[in-house]
């Protein structure tokens, strides 16, 4: 039996999730899920039809929004309960929280950010990783009786299972200091865009923008194109735009259908972020930028005339 931590922020379940549950079917049929919180009456039927065997949530006043020693003190009293051969977390910021939480509670090893799981009962499992933001994959043994491993995002698709999935609430045990790191507000961007970690058309700007009021046509661009924004960290770091549109090793990691990346350069830091698209087309003045060596298309000119070019063309061709 394998057991996934589940990501949700505010009842809506992190895609990658689902990810994690395809992932850990393939190392053994029976899979348990731990969601954390209160999770929307919508994330354990998408992770049953996902197929989860059982979907365990987590239910405790202190647990109003993320916490990640509650979350990894639930994940422990699973652990103990159910004693499975491997806890597989998403790839992200908070997956990798939770899961070094409990390694560290465990003094377990724990493997991140991997692409390819091997179990081996003998406790010397195999795992291939990402280092170096993606540039380079190492095949590594975790000498381990429990296997605690998180799933680099879009390593593997989500798919569907028929299966007949359980969903039980249980109350883990907390001591008031679980919670003693927990998000408690939120500011600024209240969301109600595209995501941009399941968006499959990303606009995505970087220096050659020029600066805020750039983006304008970055977003005239997506609204037609029914696209989510991105960025890089130069525009982030400018505070041009929010670090929640930031694509990359330290932003978002993104697997759209299409990535228009604008005056983009094509950092390694970047790629890390958005190599997973399928197709990848680049504007960007200078030919021999490195991101060319990523783009499927190119369109070597100003963005400031291609894109105005590209919004009027897309508005014809709607009608
Ligand atoms: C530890 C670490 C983590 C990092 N994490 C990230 C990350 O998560 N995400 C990220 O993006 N970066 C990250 N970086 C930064 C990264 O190394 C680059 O500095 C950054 O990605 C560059 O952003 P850029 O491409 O927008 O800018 P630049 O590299 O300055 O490139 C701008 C591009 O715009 C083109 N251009 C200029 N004017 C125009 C125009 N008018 N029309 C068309 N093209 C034009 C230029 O030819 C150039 O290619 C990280 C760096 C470090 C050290």
């Amino acid at each position: 039996m394998i057991l996934v931590i589940a990501d949700h922020d505010l009842g809506i379940l992190d895609p990658l999730s689902l990810q994690a549950v395809t992932a850990a079917r393939s190392l053994d049929p029976e899979v348990h899920v731990l969601l954390v919180g209160a999770a929307d009456a919508d994330a354990a039927p998408q992770l049953t039809a996902h197929g989860a065997a059982a979907v365990h949530v987590a239910q405790h006043d202190a647990l109003t929004d993320y916490a990640p020693l509650a979350s990894a003190r639930a994940a422990l009293q699973l652990i103990d309960e159910l004693s499975p051969r491997a806890v597989i977390a998403t790839g992200s910021p908070r997956g990798n929280e939770v899961l070094a939480h409990v390694a560290a509670i465990r003094d377990l090893p724990m493997a991140a950010d991997c692409v390819s799981l091997t179990l081996d009962d003998a406790g010397s499992h195999q795992v291939v990783r990402n280092r170096w933001g993606g540039n380079l994959l190492e095949t590594a043994l975790v000498h381990s009786p429990l296997l605690l491993a998180t799933l680099a995002p879009h390593a593997i698709p989500a798919a569907e299972a028929s299966a007949a999935g359980t969903v039980r609430e249980f109350t883990p045990t907390l001591d008031p200091s679980d919670t003693a790191v927990r998000v408690i507000d939120r500011t600024g961007d209240a969301g109600g865009g595209i995501g941009l970690a399941d968006a499959r058309v990303i606009v995505s700007g970087g220096r050659g923008v020029g600066g805020p009021e750039g983006f304008k046509v970055l977003e005239d661009l997506a609204a037609l194109l029914g696209a989510a924004i991105g960025c890089s960290r130069v525009v982030t770091s400018a505070g041009w735009r929010p670090h929640s549109e930031q694509v990359g090793q330290t932003g978002t990691k993104v697997a759209p259908d299409l990535y228009i990346a604008c005056g983009i350069s094509g950092a390694t830091q970047h790629i890390a972020g958005c190599r997973n698209a399928k197709t990848i087309i680049a504007i960007n003045t200078d030919k021999d930028a490195p991101i060319m060596g990523y783009a499927h298309y190119a369109v070597i000119g100003d963005l400031h005339s291609v894109l105005p070019a590209l919004v009027q063309a897309t508005r014809e061709s709607k009608g």
